[in-house]
């Protein structure tokens, strides 16, 4: 059956190929965006087709259409953006989600929250499980976006207690792949930009910290079958790739499938409250989504420096300073 389905943050990095899903799938898709971290380039590909259409709109205002469904990703994702106004950062989580929520209540409209795994901060539980409440530090850096998600995944819960609307909680874990920002500060962007540009690789602290790297296609996989999982499992759920690597063994497969020998990889200082360690437990998304991670990281990166190669970072506007 074809739906009207709304995706929030939809021209950004994951929101532009879920889009792309929807659209082939046949639904009727609006794609709403303030291109703060992305461009129209990213869904320019889109523009002609009959059942997509683009909306400039900031989520922190309210706006009335009629929607079946909602995937909520409006949201700055990598820290140096986030960080950059932090205020805003913490309006777009909440009232984003005060105003999904309202018009999924509207609407009688499914409503899905993209979450993180930084709703876990910094974790002395490794790997983590749904279960685990997570070690955030209300007062740091970081806090403005984790805080802000954390309050969402409460006002999205307190929506489906109140007024029983329905609704989908994914705690995503770092994703990467063709059509991340350039500029936008994450470790793999950064490290394949400056490793094809022949720049030192900067790595924050001794890159001992670790991440869990899942590809772009296994994420947005995952999201849609959940979006159309049953009623009775909400989540949250976590969503990433259990394969868990130290940043200098990212920094050191980054060097070896670019094949710069140029390229030297160098410590900068650690940032603060960077976590440690992250690894998703996934038993959940197994049981209930039947789904797993299917893009090992070196297949996944060979994809995404390509990808890097061919395009022209002049076209590219940095959103903030901070990358
Ligand atoms: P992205 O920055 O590429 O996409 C976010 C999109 O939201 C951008 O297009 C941006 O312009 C838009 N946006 C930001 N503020 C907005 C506002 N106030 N109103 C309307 N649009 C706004 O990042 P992404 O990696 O595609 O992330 C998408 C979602 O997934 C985010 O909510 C993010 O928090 C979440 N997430 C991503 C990751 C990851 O590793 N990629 C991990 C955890 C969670
Ligand atoms: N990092 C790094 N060099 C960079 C960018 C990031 O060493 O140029 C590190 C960062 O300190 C963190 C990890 O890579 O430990 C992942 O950072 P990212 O910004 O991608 O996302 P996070 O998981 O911290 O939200």
């Amino acid at each position: 059956m074809v739906k009207r389905i709304l995706v929030t943050g939809g021209a950004g990095f994951l929101g532009s190929h879920l889009c792309e899903r929807l659209v082939e799938q046949g639904h009727d898709v609006i794609c709403l965006d303030n291109f703060f971290t992305s461009q129209k380039t990213n869904v320019e590909h889109l523009l002609g087709r009959k059942n997509f259409e683009l909306i400039r709109h900031d989520i922190i205002h309210p706006i009335w259409l009629e929607v079946d469904e909602i995937y909520n990703l409006a949201c700055p994702a990598a820290p140096g953006h986030y960080q950059y106004n932090p205020i805003k950062t913490v309006k777009t989580s909440v009232m984003g989600a005060i105003n999904v929520l309202g018009m999924a209540k509207r609407c009688k409209a499914k409503v899905l929250q993209a979450s993180t795994s930084e709703v876990y901060g910094d974790p002395d539980v490794h790997p983590q499980p749904e279960s685990y409440r997570g070690s955030v530090n209300t007062l740091g850096p970081r806090a403005c976006y984790d805080e802000g998600k954390r309050v969402a995944e409460t006002l999205f819960m307190d929506y489906h207690r109140m007024h029983k609307v329905n609704i989908r909680i994914v705690r995503i874990f770092n994703t990467y792949g063709p059509r991340m920002h350039p500029f936008d500060g994450r470790v793999v962007s950064n490290f394949i930009r400056q490793a094809l540009a022949g720049q030192d690789i900067s790595m924050y602290g001794d890159g001992s910290q670790t991440r869990s790297f899942c590809y772009r296609d296994d994420l947005i996989e995952a999201i849609i079958r959940m979006m159309n999982g049953p009623d009775d499992f909400v989540g949250p759920v976590n969503i990433g790739n259990p394969g868990e690597f130290t940043i200098r063994q990212l920094a050191e497969l980054v060097n070896e499938l670019t094949a710069n020998k140029a390229t030297r990889i160098i410590t900068k200082p650690p940032l603060p409250d960077d976590p440690k360690q992250r690894q998703p437990d996934i038993t959940l998304a197994r049981k209930h989504l039947g789904w797993e991670p299917k893009v090992p990281l070196r297949e996944g990166l060979k994809k995404t420096i390509e990808w890097f190669r061919s395009i022209d970072m002049n076209q590219y506007r940095a959103p903030t300073p901070n990358y």
